[in-house]
């Protein structure tokens, strides 16, 4: 039998004991996964090598396409095909304004499921299928189980939109660690949260320019704590409108009138392209069919202007929204990877008045500090004061009138328990309902609904007489507990908050019966992962004893012993099991003849007494 390994004390441990946080992005067009990987935030990528994954779902008749392989569905097959499911997370049907090409289905109130040839499909579903997607990646880049994750969100998500993010990451079997805004995580990926020396409070601005949406967030820096000032920005506004702009311009130059559908989606590709090339070029050759022209960086930059003019224009109303002046930013980051385009840099360059940041890529910039956050929270970093979180929206009860009263604001630091006492509005009033809501607004019904319940029971007194206590307090992990106490009573009552969006019934029930399903596939994964662990100790334990006592074997034994290693580590690459085991098999079949010799040569060795040089000499083998 094997024995338990025990590492030294203030030693790195074993793989076993190695806690793993992954930072991801969940973009609406891309998402990315990363960890911090030997002190260096890193990229996980996919086994072509890539970075990004499209966050586009496909549903074909018997199985589930996400990435790149899905995109080749959007045109083709529209409605099995789901790209920015983001904007869908933790809306009701009411609250979908947009123009979109799916069939949904659900009351008004409540979060709409796509019909889809698999039948209904939640966003929250759809959202699973990326995060599973990413894990996966993960694990299979590092080699390990994940112990948790940082998942990014927009600073302007509401309660609900997080907890659709939570549910979905909860479906894949993936501990959420924290929800970290956005533009948090770039400021953080800068390091900007590091800069001790500074004691004032310092001012960020993150413009983030993605796929179909642009997001400004101004964000102080104060004791700790990044808050944020004011948000902004357009849910229509992007690297995809700056295509149309091209292709429009191209249809101009080459006098083209209206085209058909898969003309068009080829020119959307070409100006993209041109786009994309013209952050390392200058000039580009645009060839479609038979019409050729060029585009230089002058010219992008005119005909992009519309876009550029009004992501500024937002700027300037976030700003004055936050009470400062472009010149009382200390530092705006680019994040997104529209504002790879130069033009763009040159405009917030002026408007600023300075050299945005951009030397991290700034489609990975947000993953990047995301993954931080999580090697953070795990425990991992010695260094680096953990940022605390905050409540990202006010938290309130209803009172007389409609009105509602804050109990916990906004951006207060979290974990964090308020009380305050309330009381009775009526003579003999013997019950009190709790309306717990969220929002920044004044009267309920402007602001969200999150729980209601009552107290019963209060003794009748005069109106004003009862002091009923309400305890607001909300957990590391943001979940919201609110409790009500009449204190000459002593009766409660209390509630803990999983934020509504209106998930019905009949949702909630086929939701976890889909988490089982998932859960099958979580524990092979898991078997996998841990039979690949166990493999690669084994083969670093064989080798280090291979190092020093590789003599004791005839070459024939050394030759057969480091095939069969070969072959272990080459089975390491698949994802096969079977394989990996039989592999392992045949392995022992040559080290466990090995490890009796070393076993009698050390005996041997045991016996005759070891000299000092002997022992200092293998101790350098073993330096090697
Ligand atoms: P999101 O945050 O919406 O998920 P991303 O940050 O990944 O999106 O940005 C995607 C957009 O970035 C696309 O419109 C893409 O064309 C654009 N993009 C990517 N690389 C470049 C580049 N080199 N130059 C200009 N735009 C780029
Ligand atoms: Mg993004």
């Amino acid at each position: 039998m094997a024995l338990l390994q025990i590492a030294e004390p203030g030693q790195s441990s074993s793989p076993h004991e190695h806690r793993i946080g992954i930072g991801i992005d969940l973009g609406t067009t891309n998402s990315l996964v990363a960890s911090v990987r030997s002190s260096t935030p890193t990229i996980l990528k996919d086994e072509q090598q890539h970075s990004l994954l499209p966050s586009v779902v496909h549903y074909t008749e018997d199985d589930i396409l996400v990435g790149d392989p899905a995109k080749a569905f959007i045109s083709q097959d529209p409605s099995n095909t789901i790209v920015s499911v983001k904007r869908f997370m933790g809306r009701s049907k009411a609250d979908i304004r947009f123009q979109h090409p799916y069939q949904l289905e659900g009351t008004d109130q409540e979060m709409p499921s796509f019909i889809t040839r698999q039948g209904s499909k939640t966003p929250v579903e759809i959202s699973a299928q990326i995060l599973l997607t990413l894990k996966q990646r993960a694990e299979n880049a590092l080699g390990h189980d994940i112990t948790g994750a940082v998942i990014t969100v927009p600073a302007y998500f509401d309660e609900a939109q997080r907890q659709a993010t939570r549910d979905a990451a909860k479906l894949v079997g993936l501990n959420v660690l924290r929800l970290l805004n956005e533009p948090t995580a770039a400021a953080i990926a800068y390091g900007l949260d590091q800069n001790s020396q500074i004691a004032e409070d310092q001012n960020f601005a993150i413009y983030d320019l993605g796929g179909g949406t642009f997001d400004i967030s101004i964000l102080r820096f104060s004791k700790g704590v990044f808050e944020v000032l004011a948000t902004g920005g357009h849910t229509a506004l992007g690297g995809d409108d700056i295509d149309r702009l091209i292709v429009k311009y191209l249809k101009q130059q080459f006098s083209l009138g209206t085209l058909a559908n898969q003309q068009h989606a080829e020119l959307i590709q070409i100006a993209k392209a041109a786009k994309e090339q013209l952050t390392t070029e200058t000039s580009v050759d645009i060839q479609f069919h038979q019409y050729h022209t060029s585009l230089d960086q002058n010219q992008l930059q005119d005909i992009i202007q519309p876009v550029t003019e009004r992501t500024i224009q937002v700027c300037q109303r976030v700003l004055r929204d936050a009470k400062l002046k472009a010149e009382q930013i200390n530092a705006v980051i680019l994040v997104g990877g529209s504002t790879r385009t130069l033009a763009i840099q040159d405009a917030v360059r002026n408007y600023f008045h300075q050299e945005p940041l951009c030397s991290i890529n700034p489609d990975e910039v947000v993953a990047l500090g995301a993954a931080i956050t999580a090697n953070q929270l795990v425990g991992n970093a010695q260094d680096g004061t953990l940022l605390l979180d905050v409540t990202p929206l006010s938290l309130g009860l209803e009172t007389m009138g409609g009105l509602v009263e804050r109990v916990i604001p906004r951006n207060t630091p979290i974990p964090v328990s308020r009380r305050q006492e309330f009381t009775t509005y009526q003579d003999g009033q013997t019950a009190m309902l709790i309306h717990v809501v969220q929002g920044e607004r004044d009267l309920v019904e402007h602001c969200r609904t999150l729980a209601k319940f009552e107290l019963r029971g209060i003794p009748p007194m005069t109106a004003g007489a009862a002091r009923i206590e309400v305890t607001f307090q909300v957990d590391a992990d943001g979940l919201l507990n609110v409790s009500a106490l009449e204190t000459t009573s002593n009766v409660q009552a209390h509630i803990t908050i999983k934020p509504s969006y209106g998930l019905s019934e009949k949702d909630t029930e086929r939701l976890l019966l889909e988490g089982f399903k998932f859960a099958e596939q979580d524990k092979k994964d898991r078997q996998l992962q841990e039979t690949k662990v166990e493999a690669q100790r084994e083969i670093e334990a064989l080798k280090q004893a291979l190092a020093v006592d590789q003599h004791l074997l005839s070459a024939e034994e050394a030759e057969r012993l480091n095939s069969a290693l070969k072959i272990l580590e080459h089975t390491l690459q698949d994802q096969d099991i079977d394989k990996i085991e039989q592999a392992v098999e045949n392995l022992k079949v040559y080290s466990d003849l090995f490890a009796a010799m070393r076993m009698n040569r050390h005996i041997d060795h045991a016996l005759k007494g070891t000299r000092v040089e002997d022992w200092a000499a293998n101790q350098q083998d073993k330096d090697k």
